[in-house]
């Protein structure tokens, strides 16, 4: 098992068994570090713990249908961005606590707003805990602490509602830590530490990345490839597989990556080599009566070289969705065929990682 899943099970064994972990935003989103549960098993000892070693500002992530079920409506406009400020629900208390404030009151209405059997009523607004709406999809649509931290409770089997707070720095108590002071945190309390992009590329490893759509056979010079589409569980992307012959386990079927780039593909321009590619890959298909092309066609605006500044394809994320798609065509064995630059050798790991073989 990769060292990056170990850990990631232990972060959702901690949980799951009511331990706090240290979730981390990696180098690109400043090293920061946060404290998270399952709200479900939030006790005044981990609130105490929690409040010690943090800002205190201690934040409830909650599935947007919770959020409207327990009519907590956001606490100021939405913004151009769905997951800025207005993500933010009105503070609240449950009727059952004295101030609010305490380690004890937070942890009851912490507790409180993941049970399944609280409604509206049973909380006070304003209040001293901040429920926050995240992402469906979790980390896999919004790449965020709040968002890894609820994926953590639903990997957990545990109710879906996550407690995390900021942890600020023991050396310089007026900042927050950062890096390597988080780690040596987790270490001396024995916590689990998991980064968001751990646990995005656990889950795109671990959980369904496209499904199945339509199949057809599309007439072609005499012959027919099957063609099977499909979609992005999460994310607007869509596939198509083209497959000449028999594919299945046991035989290596020649494989061949395509990135739209529709300024080639379709009107044959010469500016790049991805329709040149394309077409030669197909027609050694029909030569050798055999082979598959998986045709990928990333979210976002429309590829086309020459026309437009196409964005930088994420290549690891690309190839997970190949990887996904050969699985669902029973493709076990593959002869890579690809010779996009760079992108062959990212494919070539991550069907590694699915367990597939790649021969020759
Ligand atoms: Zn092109």
């Amino acid at each position: 098992m990769k060292t990056t899943d170990t850990r990631v099970r232990r972060a959702i064994t901690a949980v799951g068994g009511g331990r706090p972990v240290v979730i981390t935003t990696g180098p690109e989103n400043d090293n920061e570090g946060y404290l998270a549960f399952a709200a479900e098993t939030a006790t005044p000892r981990l609130l105490a713990f929690t409040i010690r070693h943090s800002s205190g500002y201690v934040r409830v992530a909650l599935p947007a249908a919770e959020c409207e079920r327990l009519n907590l409506p956001p606490i100021c406009h939405r913004g151009e961005n769905r997951f800025d400020a207005a993500a933010h629900r009105v503070t609240v208390d449950w009727r059952g606590t004295g101030t609010g404030i305490s380690a004890t009151d937070r942890a009851a209405t912490i507790a409180a707003l993941a049970a399944k059997s609280s409604d509206p009523s049973d909380f006070r607004r304003p209040g001293h805990v901040v429920p926050v709406e995240v992402a469906t999809a979790g980390v896999l649509g919004h790449p965020g602490p709040a968002e890894a931290a609820l994926d953590l409770t639903r990997l957990a089997g545990r109710r879906h509602a996550a407690g995390l707070c900021d942890i600020v720095s023991r050396h310089r108590p007026s900042a927050m830590a950062r890096g390597g002071e988080l780690l040596e945190f987790a270490l001396e309390h024995a916590l689990p530490v998991v980064s968001v992009g751990e646990l995005i590329s656990y889950r795109r490893r671990v959980e369904p990345q496209v499904e199945r759509m339509a199949e057809t056979v599309l007439p072609n010079r005499g012959e027919g490839f099957r063609a099977i589409g499909f979609r992005d569980v999460h994310g607007g992307g869509e596939h198509l597989a083209l497959i000449v012959g028999d594919v299945g386990p046991g035989v290596p079927v020649p494989l061949h990556v395509h990135v739209e780039c529709v300024t080639s593909d379709v009107f044959g321009s010469t500016a790049c080599r991805c329709g040149t590619d394309l077409r030669a890959a197909l027609s050694d298909m029909r030569a050798n009566d055999g082979g598959v092309v998986i045709y990928l066609r990333p979210p976002g605006p429309m590829r086309a070289c020459g026309l437009t500044d196409t964005e930088e394809i994420d290549s690891g994320e690309l190839s997970q969705t190949v990887a996904w798609i050969l699985r669902d065509l029973g493709v076990y064995t593959i002869r890579l065929a690809d010779d996009a630059p760079g992108f062959g050798l990212v494919i070539f790991g991550a069907i590694r990682e699915r367990g597939l073989r790649v021969a020759g």
